[in-house]
Parts: structure tokens; sequence; C-alpha cells
């Protein structure tokens, strides 16, 4: 049984104002969806000490939004993973496309951010997905194998006992143009078939969020797919009210 899990990614945006604002309108939502359903927000790092401290004594969990492969030392402007646990995140989201695209963060790179962040006590959500292109050539799973196979390399088949993956299509990002539910769920299902050819158990275990311009109207179907465990969301996360009707939808299909 995989417990659903909706996780707001808010990117660069926010200010001390909407942060407060945002997080006291979702905490209430929070603690009504648990135990159905996790809900999470991943922050920009300036704000996690703010969103620790408005949602410590609620469900909501929190993470960052990427982490650096050190835990200390001569890294101007990166984020530890030590740092981030202490400031109570749950989560890393590593290998966003944005990252792998403006970054130029390889697969391998990435690989080790999902390992510091797991041994540092957090949860790595590890984003995969293909762009347009290579989706219109059919080579969404060429590109997600890879992706998945890097980790799966360096950390193991059994680290994914203790991560999530998100499918984000990366034409689906901010775009507008969600996946279909029928796009994202043989999408979804052959990760999980991917994986179930290391370790059957481990697949069925890992939670594969979906991420691509989720919002109100389409999560409900989404979420209804029988290998879609809950939602990354970008920008429909940033507005409390729907936001929590995405979280409603994962309640509803837990
Ligand atoms: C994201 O960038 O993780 C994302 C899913 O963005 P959006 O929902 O805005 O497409």
């Amino acid at each position: 049984m995989r417990t659903p899990l909706v996780m707001g990614n808010w990117k660069l945006n926010g200010t001390k104002e909407s942060v407060k604002a945002l997080v006291n309108a979702l905490t209430t939502p929070a603690n009504e969806a648990a135990p159905k359903a996790e809900v999470a927000v991943c922050a920009p790092a300036v704000f996690i000490g703010m969103v620790e401290d408005l949602a410590k004594d609620s469900k909501l969990q929190w993470g960052s939004e990427d982490c650096d492969i050190h835990t200390s030392g001569a890294y101007t402007g990166e984020n530890s993973p030590v740092m981030l646990k202490e400031f109570g995140c749950t989560y890393a989201i590593v290998g966003h496309s944005e990252r792998r695209d403006y970054h130029k963060e390889s697969s391998e790179y990435v690989a080790q951010k999902y390992k510091a962040a797991q041994d540092n006590g957090l949860i790595p959500v590890l984003c995969v997905g293909e762009s347009e292109a290579e989706f219109d050539a059919g080579k969404t799973m060429d590109v997600v194998r890879e992706e998945l196979k890097a980790v799966i390399d360096l950390c193991g088949i059994e680290s994914f006992k203790n991560a999530v993956i998100a499918y984000e299509p990366i034409w689906a990002i901010g775009t507008g143009k969600t996946a279909t539910p029928e796009i994202a769920q043989n999408v979804h299902k052959d990760i999980r078939d991917f994986l179930a050819s290391f370790n059957a158990e481990v697949a069925d275990g890992v939670r594969i969020l979906y991420g691509g311009s989720c919002n109100a109207k389409t999560a409900p179907e989404l979420f209804s797919q029988k290998d879609i465990d809950g939602g990354l969301v970008g920008g429909a996360s940033l507005k409390a009210d729907d936001f929590s009707a995405i979280i409603k939808a994962a309640v509803d299909n837990a």
C-alpha cells in the first residue's frame, strides 16, 4: 500500500509574506489529509527556516529543491544536506530538469546528490523525464532508464526503499500541457517494470509522482491511475486553493 504524496515545488518564487500566508493556509489541509495522503512543500533554501517555524506543529512536511553533494566546505552558494536536515527537511528534490538543463547536471552527478541526501537522512525525490523531441522520437523510456540506472549503479536498487521518483515530462512542465492520464500511467508502469527487473518488492513499494502542469482539474484523473502515487506540483502549488484541491484529489484516490 503506497500512501499518496502531494509535493509543491515553489522554484524561485515567494516573499516572506506569501510564504507565511501559504504555509498557514496549507497546514490545515495537510492535517486533514493525513494519514490518507502526505503533503509537502519544497521551498527556496532561504525560506526553509521560516517554513519550519510555521509548519513544525502540523502534518505538513517540507524539503529543499536541490542539495549539494558535500556536507560542508568551500562550496560557495551550495546547500548541504546536513544543514537541510537540521532545518527539519524531510525531502530533497534532486535532478529536476531545470537543474539538469540550466546547471548542466549529468545523471551521474544527480546520483551523487541522491546519495548525499540519503546518507544524511533526507529522502531524495529523483526527477526523471524526457524532452519534447525525445517524446516525439519515442525515446521516453531510453531517457528515463538512463536517469534511473545512474542511481542504481551508484546507490543500488535497495536505495529506492527510501526515495521518491517524480516522472516529469519536460514538455509538460510550466507549459499547461499536462500529460494525459494514459501517457503518464504508461510511463509510470514502465518505470515500475524497469525497477522490478532489479527487485520486484522495491518496485512495488516506491512512490512515483507525476509532475508537469498538474492542476486542480487534471489531478483527479491522473491520481486515479494505478501507478501514479501523487504529484510534484510547480505553478499550482503557489496558490493555496489550487494546491488544496490537488491534495483533495490525492485523498479521494487514496
Ligand atoms: C515542476 O517544475 O516540478 C513542475 C511540475 O512544474 P509545473 O507544475 O508548473 O508544470
